[in-house]
């Protein structure tokens, strides 16, 4: 079904938006990950987890200052001062920041502090604050409501946009449904439809969405295969300590675990994922470790499929070598390769793997 938004179909940019949240691009290439703590709590707790995520390769630091709990009686957030000690997190390790606002009062305060704001699942269709947005200077992370539709998410977009902002990225966090394994049912599904109707870069955020640590890692490579540019993942540097939703969140282990299994998927996707930037060489050497493992299975299929090709070539009595195909075959590669090794070295590896499989058929 053809949605209502005007400005935010893909119709009005087939070719797809791109986003700028800092030095940081949301919709291109690279799959991104923010991440950090539901809400700042300390200078400690948030430069902690700041580091965390840094050091494992995540793009934006997250975290709430001004929090929309569900009951009164829960942890508020910090509020302004919260916003104090995630910018200056973010700053320390590199990152831009995204964190939540509640309300058009707090518009030009938090815009002053981030470099993206996010409207959470409970304002989804909070219309003034979607109208203000329009004006605020800065991308908006719009997360999908509890109960709303994907049209209604779709036409909440369409009035930041309308209202003078392009810069928004959509975020599936899960909807309510009679399940109760999960906190919320993640939809996946939604991701795939929204791709078709809508331009706009749209991340998954598998921590709301679940409400458990343990199906974060899953859900975040279903999320890149079903083709999300990117997550939102809560992490805390003791969840068992946290103020807010820490059953949900990663600590850094988790994070670096979570970081690694996206290092093995996210190339065989067609994307890219920014390496750990840590100067401690465990975890550049663990994400090599996944990365020489995905080559070689791709190896091994490319070699099958050569094998059993070279058979129907031989059953059809044509020659098994094909010059031609392999002229095509190393323009392709170095067509599609855009890296730090030179384009004939890319070529060279290439040349090297189809003699090997012609050595074989
Ligand atoms: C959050 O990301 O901090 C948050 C409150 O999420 P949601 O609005 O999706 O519940
Ligand atoms: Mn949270």
């Amino acid at each position: 079904m053809a949605t209502q938004a005007r400005l935010v179909s893909r119709e009005a940019r087939p070719q797809g938006t791109r986003v700028r949240i800092g030095n940081v691009v949301v919709g291109g290439e690279e799959f991104v990950v923010a991440a950090g703590p539901c809400a700042v709590e300390t200078v400690g707790q948030v430069r902690a987890a700041a580091e965390a995520v840094a050091g494992c390769g995540a793009r934006i630091l997250r975290g709430g200052a001004f929090k929309p709990r569900t009951s009164p009686y829960a942890f508020q957030g910090l509020g302004a001062h919260g916003l104090d000690l995630l910018a200056e997190a973010g700053r320390a390790v590199g990152l831009p920041i995204v964190t939540e606002v509640l309300s058009t009062d707090d518009v030009d305060v938090v815009a002053r502090h981030a470099d993206c704001l996010q409207v959470g699942a409970r304002n989804m269709q909070n219309f003034a604050l979607l109208e203000a947005l329009g004006s605020a200077g800065k991308p908006v992370l719009l997360k999908r409501g509890l109960s709303a539709t994907i049209e209604e998410l779709l036409l909440a977009a369409e009035y930041v946009v309308f209202h003078g902002n392009p810069d928004v990225v959509l975020c599936e966090r899960g909807i309510r449904t009679f399940e109760t394994a999960t906190r919320n049912t993640l939809d996946l599904g939604a991701v795939a439809v929204l791709r078709g109707q809508t331009h706009l870069p749209i991340l998954v955020d598998p921590s709301h969405a679940a409400g458990r640590r343990d199906l974060v890692l899953p859900l975040s490579l279903a999320a890149a295969a079903v083709g999300a540019d990117g997550l939102l993942v809560e992490v805390h540097p003791d969840p068992a300590a946290a103020l807010c939703d820490g059953a949900q969140s990663l600590d850094p282990a988790g994070f670096a675990a979570l970081m690694d299994a996206l290092g093995s998927v996210v190339p065989i996707l067609g994307r890219t994922l920014s390496p750990p930037t840590s100067d401690q060489a465990g975890p550049h050497r663990s994400r090599i470790d996944r990365i020489d493992e995905a080559l070689v299975r791709l190896l091994r299929e490319r070699a099958e499929i050569g094998v059993r090709l070279g058979l129907q070539k031989r059953a059809a009595g044509r020659p098994v070598r094909s010059p031609d195909r392999e002229e095509e075959v190393l323009g392709h590669v170095s067509h599609v390769y855009a890296g730090p090794l030179p384009a004939d070295a890319v070529v060279r590896v290439f040349r090297a793997i189809i003699d090997e499989t012609r050595g074989i058929q």
